[in-house]
């Protein structure tokens, strides 16, 4: 077997899996090797660390339909290890390719080592209430979620670029209709700062008082499962949580949010979190850097007003 490969159709969660392969080039001593299905990306990924790019060339825009042709691919090249972004698409594709392949899968992995001939990866489960630690045999195919790692540092290498044509495409689904996701604000996977709303916000209007806060600190708005899923207060792109999206601003401050671990496991990377809970016992404190005990109709006018006058 051979060789640590990575594929992500997003090349900045490409960058990010280049650092955890460059880890494991070090214990391995295989070469790291890139797919890529764009070939814009196929530059900047060259100079990233990658020992070989391969653009994988097809007639087809939808990077699932690549399994074939990628399982084919990384077969022929007897692949140690595959390591996928864990994007919706990601996820999807992975999928197919364990399947393709007869392989095991281990998915949202959040870290990953080589340790006695095999993949050690540790990931949440239960809720997060438990980290799982599994080691798979090589091939071990495992994706990992967006953001776990930092964009790859290593200085380029002599990288070669492998064009290869991707005959093997599904072409058992066809699309017959795209209708883009209409996002309101920025994306809060990638915010800086972030005010969070729960459930102990009484009625839909106040959202509109946790927006003024947002704005007097320069952040963008996130909530709760509950907000979004069962309310419908806030879009399904503002929740944050294990099912939701995890989030590393500098500055969380949520407001009438109990701390259940499903909430917290997305914000735990947080640099500074802030609170606002009536409940003195809530878990959250637990999480939290600084914590305000009290009602948030009092506490958080005030702080919008204290940082307006800044
Ligand atoms: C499989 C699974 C996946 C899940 N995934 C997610 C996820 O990704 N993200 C997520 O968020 N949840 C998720 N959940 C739900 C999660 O378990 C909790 O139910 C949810 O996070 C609780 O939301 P909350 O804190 O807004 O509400 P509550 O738990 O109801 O907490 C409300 C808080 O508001 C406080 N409060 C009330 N009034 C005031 C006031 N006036 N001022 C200040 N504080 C006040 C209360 O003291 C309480 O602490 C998931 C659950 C399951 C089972």
């Amino acid at each position: 077997m051979s060789g640590i490969w990575i594929y992500s159709e997003d090349s900045a969660v490409a960058k990010q899996l280049l650092t955890a392969g460059q880890e494991l080039k070090k214990t391995m001593q295989q070469p790291v090797n890139v797919i890529t299905l764009n070939a814009e990306n196929v530059q900047s990924l060259t100079t990233a660390g990658a020992d070989k790019v391969f653009l994988l060339k097809g007639n087809s825009i939808w990077p699932e339909s690549y399994a074939g042709a990628i399982a084919e691919l990384l077969s022929k090249e007897q692949a140690s290890v595959v390591l996928v972004g864990a994007t919706m698409r990601g996820k999807d594709l992975a999928a197919k390719i364990a399947a393709i392949l007869k392989t095991g899968l281990v998915s949202d992995a959040l870290t990953v080592q080589y340790a006695n001939d095999a993949i050690e990866t540790t990931r949440l489960v239960y809720g997060g209430l438990a980290v799982r630690t599994e080691a798979s045999a090589l091939p071990a195919l495992i994706t990992i979620p967006p953001r776990t790692f930092p964009e790859t540092s290593a200085a380029a290498v002599q990288c070669e670029i492998v064009t290869v044509e991707a005959a093997n495409q599904d072409s058992r689904v066809t699309v017959s209709n795209v209708c883009p996701i209409v996002r309101e604000g920025a994306d809060i996977a990638t915010a800086n700062k972030i005010v969070c709303v729960g459930r102990g916000l009484a009625k839909q209007e106040d959202v509109k008082m946790a927006e003024e806060l947002a704005a007097a600190v320069g952040g963008e708005i996130g909530c709760t499962r509950g907000i979004s899923e069962d309310y419908h207060w806030l879009p399904s792109d503002r929740y944050i949580g294990i099912s939701g999206q995890k989030v590393k601003p500098e500055l969380y401050i949520g407001m009438g949010i109990s701390g259940q671990v499903q909430h917290v496991v997305g914000i735990r990377d947080s640099k500074i979190i802030v609170v606002i809970d009536t409940n003195e016992k809530a878990p959250i404190f637990e999480a939290a850097d600084y914590g305000i005990v009290g009602d948030l109709y009092e506490v958080v006018p005030l702080l919008t007003a204290a940082l307006e006058k800044k």
